[in-house]
């Protein structure tokens, strides 16, 4: 088999061209060179200000479009900086479901998204990309680059991430507000949040939803080509402290019981083949992400993962057993705590089958075969649905999110604005049980 040749970023002129080409892409990279990037030990909503500042000046722009063209709208900002944009039906469409498109400003706090260069690869022949920093990004690495022979691929420099999560759904979602202005989109009544602190889990809580009053929603996050997110993992964390006793070494034979031991005979006896690194698909795990400890005490933290949710309610029970059999040994040495965190939002689309139908129908729509995909994670659908708002996800494309490696095929970018489009006109001739 012949090697591929490398493939090289082109000049800025290549980029420029694409973006002249294509608004969204435009809007996309204007974007990412804002630094958004959230911040976990932060107590602040949102927790960088950054993100507050871009979102305010997203409201002015698009205040002022809406006023120069004489639109009617509703906007503002939420005191978590929250931006919501509620434009009322197009006429002749005012009873039909209410949607809310929702797409995040942040990006990930495990990568640098400050000065972001993003390169053009044009015209992608399947080869290696060499990144501008010497990182080499493989088909290897991203599989799925291969289905994106003949397209064109924004890259970083190979020294930040691409911020292409989430600012490519925040890009798809200005692109629509803009052809919704110039009258080139029918739609229902229509909302869309621009949300903060997704990737540090708050996102969700912050969406002013009793005030939106949205029938059901969409978020625009993440993901390849015609993915739709149609389920996730219910989700539990999971604490469990050791209680040891510490003598003098000297004298410790049949008195001394030693944390840190009991926490490790706990982990052994997980089982080995229900880990994230042992299993996949629709396979539930334990994993645990942290051990701390001596002699005095210990701790194990684990997160607990099921689709189902009575593979949930067994896993809990298998670590308390677990427990309880250490301290039949050892009385009262060791101690679990259980808090829940996120539920699958399948049983809540279940409920309402109509809408996963608009979301097929807008892939149709839009020429793009839908993978309907099981996420091993939460998104913020599954805690939206929780809250009242059932919640799918629409790809936009990116791809190794994230990191230096994150990517983003602008044809795939342009399939998100296409079936967020589509969904949206569909909505507007739709009836909802
Ligand atoms: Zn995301």
């Amino acid at each position: 088999m012949t090697e591929l040749p490398l493939e090289h970023p082109q000049g800025a002129e290549a980029l420029a061209s694409v973006a002249k080409t294509y608004p969204v892409v435009a809007t996309f990279l204007r974007l990412v060179r804002e630094d958004t990037q959230s911040d976990e030990s932060s107590t602040t909503a949102p927790s960088t200000p950054s993100q507050r500042t871009l979102l305010q000046t997203l409201q002015t722009e698009i205040a002022a479009k809406a006023a120069a063209l004489q639109v009617a709208l509703k906007i503002w900002q939420t005191d978590q900086g929250v931006l919501c944009v509620h434009l009322p039906a197009s006429a002749g469409c005012e009873e039909a479901p209410h949607l809310a498109l929702l797409a995040h400003i942040d990006t990930a706090p495990d990568c640098s998204g400050r000065g972001v260069k993003p390169q053009l690869i044009c015209n992608y022949q399947g080869g290696t990309i060499a990144l501008s920093s010497g990182l080499r990004l493989t088909t290897q690495l991203c599989p799925q680059l291969n289905a994106h022979r003949g397209d064109d691929i924004i890259v970083t420099d190979g020294t930040t991430l691409l911020g292409a999560d989430d600012k490519a759904g925040c890009a798809v979602m200005l692109t629509l507000i803009d052809r919704a202005f110039a009258g080139d989109l029918i739609h229902g009544p229509l909302s869309f949040i621009f949300t903060v602190d997704e990737e540090i889990g708050r996102s969700a809580d912050y969406v002013p939803l009793a005030e939106l009053g949205a029938d059901f929603g969409v978020t625009i996050d993440g993901c390849a080509q015609g993915e739709l997110d149609v389920a996730t993992f219910n989700a539990a964390a999971c604490t469990v402290t050791f209680k040891g006793r510490a003598i003098h070494t000297g004298s410790a034979c049949g008195k001394l019981i030693n944390a840190a031991k009991l926490a490790s005979s706990f982990v052994l006896q997980l089982p080995e083949n229900e880990a994230p690194e042992t299993t996949a698909g629709q396979d539930g795990f334990y994993h645990v992400y942290k051990l701390t400890g001596g002699v005095e005490q210990a701790q194990v933290h684990l997160l607990l993962r099921d689709f189902s949710t009575d593979g949930l309610k067994a896993r809990k029970t298998f670590v308390e057993n677990l427990a309880a059999k250490i301290n039949r040994i050892y009385p009262r040495s060791v101690r679990v705590e259980i808090r829940d965190q996120y539920v699958n939002l399948a049983a809540y689309l279940q409920t309402r089958p109509q809408i996963l139908e608009l979301c097929r129908a807008a892939y149709a729509k839009a020429g793009v075969t839908p993978v309907e995909h099981w996420v091993r994670g939460g998104t913020d659908g599954s805690n939206l649905s929780a809250r009242g708002l059932p919640c799918p996800n629409i790809f936009t494309g990116a791809l190794n999110c994230h990191g230096p490696y994150e990517c983003l095929p602008v044809g795939a970018l342009l399939a998100s604005l296409n079936c967020s489009q589509a969904l949206i006109e569909l909505t507007a001739a739709a009836e909802l049980a």
